[in-house]
């Protein structure tokens, strides 16, 4: 199948309230182009340089999604036009996105990153961390906390990845009472998606299922 047909299969499944972030990292623009060309305009990016470079050469009513680990040092390079960050692990990332939003006259969406998988490499907050940034969230008037994203543990056992995905809802409800502005639960890849969105995900990130797997040199 060609990327064009892969992506139209996926989108086609999907039900209507999920968003679908086609994750381009490390693949060419005119992939993204075959894909943007289908009317999709959600991609998501892990690396500050790759994204920038992307944004520079493709069609600019793209949403770009930062979805891989930010460094605070790097935020303001995305700050003039990135339109969601999945990835704030920290409130001092929040701050700085905070400030260079403020630099740019703009609102940051963003979700905050929780840490639901196994592995210890895996960035993120745990449940209590990000109910203190939301405490703290009025005092960053220019990012909107929108979510929550989460990543389950690299594992055949569904089981598993069914309760790393339920956890994180369960908690993205209990936390929706008190902040309605949560609205974005970021939960799925191409490996587990059907899982996540059995889980209550309403967004997913899909790399390799729709553009092939990633090669790095
Ligand atoms: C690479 C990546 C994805 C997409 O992974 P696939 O397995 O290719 O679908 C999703 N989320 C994050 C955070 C990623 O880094």
């Amino acid at each position: 199948m060609t990327i064009r047909e892969k992506y139209l299969k996926l989108k086609e499944s999907l039900p209507e309230n999920v968003t679908l972030v086609a994750v381009s990292k490390t693949k060419p623009v005119e992939d993204i182009l075959q894909v943007y060309e289908c009317g999709h305009r959600d991609f998501g990016e892990n690396k500050v340089q790759e994204m920038v470079a992307k944004y520079e050469q493709l069609p600019k009513d793209i949403r770009w999604h930062m979805i891989g680990h930010l460094q605070t040092n790097k935020v303001k390079y995305i700050a003039p036009f990135v339109h969601l960050i999945h990835s704030v692990d920290s409130e001092k990332l929040l701050k700085e996105i905070d400030k260079r939003a403020k630099q740019n006259r703009r609102i940051i969406d963003v979700l905050l990153q929780i840490h639901i998988a196994q592995e210890e490499t895996k960035f993120g907050l745990d449940f209590q961390e990000a109910g203190n940034i939301l405490n703290n969230a009025a005092l960053y008037s220019n990012v909107k906390i929108s979510g929550l994203m989460g990543m389950a543990t690299y594992t055949n056992d569904e089981n598993q990845i069914a309760n790393e995905f339920s956890s994180l809802h369960r908690f993205f409800k209990q936390m929706q009472t008190t902040y309605p502005s949560l609205q974005i639960l970021s939960m799925g890849m191409s490996n587990d998606y059907p899982i996540a969105l059995k889980h209550g995900s309403n967004m997913i990130r899909v790399g390799s299922a729709i553009f092939g797997e990633r090669k790095y040199t």
